[in-house]
């Protein structure tokens, strides 16, 4: 009789610029898996072309011929209801286009680990509710049923960890590190302060720009090659789609070369122009010191949440492609006063915490790797939105403050505002402000079927559980005499529904079109 094969733990960074998946191998260790083209990393572009949907290698490259049929950085839009770009005159849900992502990683993986449908996928700390929903959906539609949404530091600090024995092999803490994690990649830039002791990992602080990465690097050393191109010949080349490709394409690779030589320079050609720039590392730095302080101002601000001195943090781990750049790595070493820990593959290291995160959950492994308890905070406050006695104007009444230790549960009492009321509208907010419109709306949910003759001032408890994994559950409660509660599923804006997730995940898989 054979027996059915286990499954390999699988962990996935599905990240904005690169993505990769690891499998715990039959050693134990974390091992990055190489796609079909034979890389480690894998680019979130999705090519469209003709019949064909290309993702990776090839359809980052068609950024230079055919930038309208190429979807790009989808994670960057995750949340919003469609991608921005329409692609070949149609609009996609970026749920789909990270959906088609994970189904190549999944499908190429298979061809070295085996069968799998389970993986632990991360996102950044700083993911709100709909976005790490939205994350699970994408698993989803590409036939990948999601184990954990597990933090990217988090998970990237599991890594090191494992690899440089403050873990021992058996996954437990050797002593309390508290450790800062800085992850600047492609499109999105993440600071987390950390604590592992003993079999608990926890988060303290955590704090982000989504919209800050090495793209930005890059966009600085466009401008500037389009700038001296346009000064000399009197066009612009980014006004030409496949002039800005090549230019998008060449002004990347010399940003690299920068962070291993002092100089580099870019050729753009335009029309039957062609000129050459030369850039040195210096000059470099002065074109993007302000993005770099914006880093250095986001870990100010949460080394000073986490209410911490850089005598208190034992190390600081880089995480992303970017930390690569020498003036990240001289940045930290003048804020912490040491070198930080380079010593795993700043692009790896997330997905092989992911690959452990999976082992852990995984019946089969979980004996050989104990490491239980991995404590997140939630990055951003929720509260709901309620009118003020006195003005009656609305405002934001604070449930969950952000970097409160998860999964907790928050409750509070509202009072109805009129007798004989029919219907309570519960607006969920995510923000730091108490005005509702500085603050984005998650969800909302409506009770109708309230009970006759309330009379004014009724107590309404209003329940928040916010889970581990970054998910959100609402209860409501309706006091008086007859006492009513009501669970609530947020009804998202911009979410699929299951039909449409499902009708994704055949269109996807080829089943049907
Ligand atoms: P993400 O997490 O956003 O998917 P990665 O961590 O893979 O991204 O980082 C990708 C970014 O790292 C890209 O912007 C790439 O240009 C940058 N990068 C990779 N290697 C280097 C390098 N040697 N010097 C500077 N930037 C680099
Ligand atoms: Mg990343």
């Amino acid at each position: 009789m054979s027996e059915s094969k286990k499954q390999s733990p699988v962990g996935i960074d599905l990240g904005t610029t690169f993505s990769v998946i690891a499998y715990v191998n039959e050693n134990g260790r974390p091992e990055s898996v190489p796609n079909a083209e034979g890389d480690l990393l894998t680019p979130s572009t999705v090519l469209f072309d003709e019949e064909e949907v290309i993702v990776g290698k090839e359809a980052a490259k068609a950024i230079a011929s055919e930038l309208d049929q190429v979807a790009e950085c989808p994670k960057r839009q995750i949340g919003q209801r469609v991608y921005d770009k329409k692609i070949a005159g149609r609009r996609y849900p970026p749920e789909a286009l990270q959906g088609w992502i994970l189904r190549k990683l999944k499908q190429d993986a298979m061809r070295v680990v085996g069968d799998f449908d389970q993986a632990v996928i991360t996102v950044p700390a700083y993911f709100d509710e709909v976005r790490r929903k939205a994350t699970q959906d994408s698993g989803m539609i590409a036939g990948i049923e999601v184990q954990d949404i597990i933090n990217e530091p988090t998970s990237a600090a599991i890594a090191y960890g494992f690899q440089n024995g403050w873990l021992d092999p058996k996954g437990v803490a050797v002593e309390k590190t508290r450790f800062l994690v800085y992850d600047l990649g492609g499109g999105t830039f993440d600071v987390s302060i950390m604590e592992a002791d003993h079999c608990d990992f926890k988060t303290i602080a955590t704090d982000g720009d989504y919209q800050l990465g090495g793209r930005d690097w890059d966009q600085r050393l466009i401008d500037h090659v389009a700038n001296a191109f346009k000064d000399e010949h009197g066009f612009d080349p980014r006004e030409n789609s496949d002039a800005l490709g090549k230019l998008i394409r060449d002004c990347k690779e010399a940003k690299e070369t920068l962070s291993a030589r002092g100089r580099a320079s870019v050729t753009c050609a335009f029309g039957s122009s062609t000129m050459r720039v030369d850039v040195t590392r210096d000059e470099f730095l002065r074109m993007t010191q302000d993005l770099l302080d914006r880093t250095d101002f986001t870990v100010r601000q949460t080394m000073k949440q986490a209410n911490m001195k850089w005598t208190d943090i034992d190390r600081v781990l880089l995480v992303g492609g970017s930390t690569r750049m020498p003036a990240v790595q001289d940045l930290l070493q003048s804020l912490s006063g040491s070198s930080p820990d380079n010593s795993l593959s700043p692009d790896e290291a997330v997905a092989h915490g992911a690959a452990i995160r999976s082992a852990m959950l995984t019946e089969d492994y979980r004996e050989t790797l104990p490491l239980n308890s991995i404590r997140n905070v939630n990055s951003h406050t929720l509260g709901v939105v309620a009118n003020e006695v006195e003005t009656g104007l609305p405002q934001v009444v604070q449930l969950i403050p952000r970097n409160t230790p998860i999964p907790v549960t928050s409750r509070r009492i509202f009072k109805t505002h009129k007798a004989d009321q029919e219907s309570i509208l519960v607006q969920i907010v995510e923000g730091e402000s108490t005005n509702p419109a500085d603050c984005s709306q998650i969800g909302r949910c409506t009770i109708w079927d309230l009970p006759e003759n309330l009379p004014v001032g009724t107590p309404i408890e209003v329940k928040f559980g916010y889970e581990e994994n970054g998910r959100l559950r609402i209860k409501v409660k309706i006091g008086g005499e007859d006492r009513r509660s009501f669970r609530y599923e947020l009804k998202r804006a911009n979410g699929l529904t299951l039909e449409q997730l499902e009708s994704w995940r055949q269109y996807i898989s080829g089943a049907g079109s």
